[in-house]
């Protein structure tokens, strides 16, 4: 059996202990007549990877199984098609979101929310993932990815980019629309811009001046410090801004889900792209909270779509894969700029 790099998980520990291990697996071969085989160009590194690597998630079941090749947003070339694969050539580019498959039976597959189904296989929870060299997925589940689009500024948008899209989607909005976003790094920087698309004013929350930074670079039109003296900071916001119309909250801290729903004007309208407790929230007000997760194949779609034409920017610092865990311990010491890139 011919065999491939990847940085595989055997057990949740802390990043500095580096779990990741550089081990040679067995390479994906196609095992069904509509799957495509990628050459993975880039695999970009998801907050999300940290969580399940260092065990956080373990209550909600993340990650399934151990050993697993973490990493789900893939961009790679076609280098293989099964017999009844009709969307893609040898020598295509795609890319993978964190949906590898879904059933195509149930109400949410039909009704085209298949990231909402309930039998669905999530890319890098098993040795499906992108920290390695090759992988296999359903021609259903994988975008196109334009030739002039470089690897490592395609791969963020299948998970940040996507995420980012579909919570602006949801925040609904329109011309001078005042919304805040709360927490910018890899899907943060990219909301920015998607909100900027759409006309809105966008507001940039951070703890981080690093990351504030690159919002007023983005086009935020005002980038403020967030404080858990929560009191405090909402009267600053007031004093500046008045009220936001919406708020998109990216940061896992449920002191800043809860800093957001205050800040948002009766009426009005809280995104929240994050796990977390329930936060302190007035019925009379009439705010609406709701909830998003990546998107459809069709919202990837557009998504490349927007990024190519409207020449979005995606902030990327890149990393052999070698130095996967690397990479994880910047992003958790709040030293990436937006996105971590790995290359295989
Ligand atoms: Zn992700
Ligand atoms: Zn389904």
């Amino acid at each position: 059996m011919e065999k491939m790099r990847a940085m595989v998980l055997s057990e949740c520990a802390k990043i500095e202990t580096n779990p990741l291990k550089l081990t040679q697996i067995d390479k994906h071969q196609i095992k069904r007549s509509n799957e495509i085989l990628l050459k993975i160009e880039a695999c970009g590194v998801c907050h999300s990877q940290l969580h399940g690597i260092e065990g956080d998630w373990k209550d909600i079941g993340i990650p399934p199984t151990l050993p697993t090749v973490p990493g789900h947003e893939v961009v790679g070339k076609v280098v293989q098609i099964g017999d009844k694969v009709t969307k893609f050539k040898i020598g295509d580019r795609a890319g993978i979101t964190p949906l590898l498959e879904a059933c195509k039976e149930c109400q949410y597959c039909k009704e085209g929310k298949e990231y909402l189904c309930e039998s669905s296989i999530i890319t890098g929870e098993s040795f499906k993932g992108g920290y390695t060299e090759y992988i296999t997925v359903v021609e259903d589940y994988a975008t196109k990815v334009p030739d002039n689009m470089r690897a490592e500024y395609a791969a963020p948008l299948f998970c940040a980019g996507i995420t980012a899209y579909k919570a602006v989607k949801a925040a609904e909005p329109k011309l001078n629309k005042k919304i805040g976003i709360f927490g910018i790094g890899g899907v943060g920087h990219m909301a920015i811009q998607f909100a900027k698309v759409e006309n809105c004013k966008v507001i940039a929350f951070s703890r981080s001046q690093k990351h504030l930074d690159v919002a007023k670079r983005l086009g935020a039109s005002d980038a403020m410090v967030f404080s858990e003296k929560q009191e405090k900071f909402l009267d600053t916001l007031k004093e500046k801004h008045g009220t936001l119309d919406a708020a998109i909250v990216f940061a896992p801290a449920d002191i800043v889900t809860d800093t957001a729903i205050k800040s948002v004007k009766k009426g009005g309208l809280i995104v929240i792209a994050t796990v977390g407790e329930n936060p302190s929230f007035m019925p009379f007000e009439e705010k609406t909270i709701r909830g998003t997760l990546i998107g459809s194949t069709k919202d990837m779609e557009q998504v490349i779509k927007i990024c190519d034409e409207e020449n979005l920017e995606v902030i990327t610092q890149i990393f052999p894969l070698e130095q996967a865990n690397q990479a994880l311990k910047k992003l958790k010491d709040s030293e990436i700029e937006a996105r971590a890139v790995l290359i295989p």
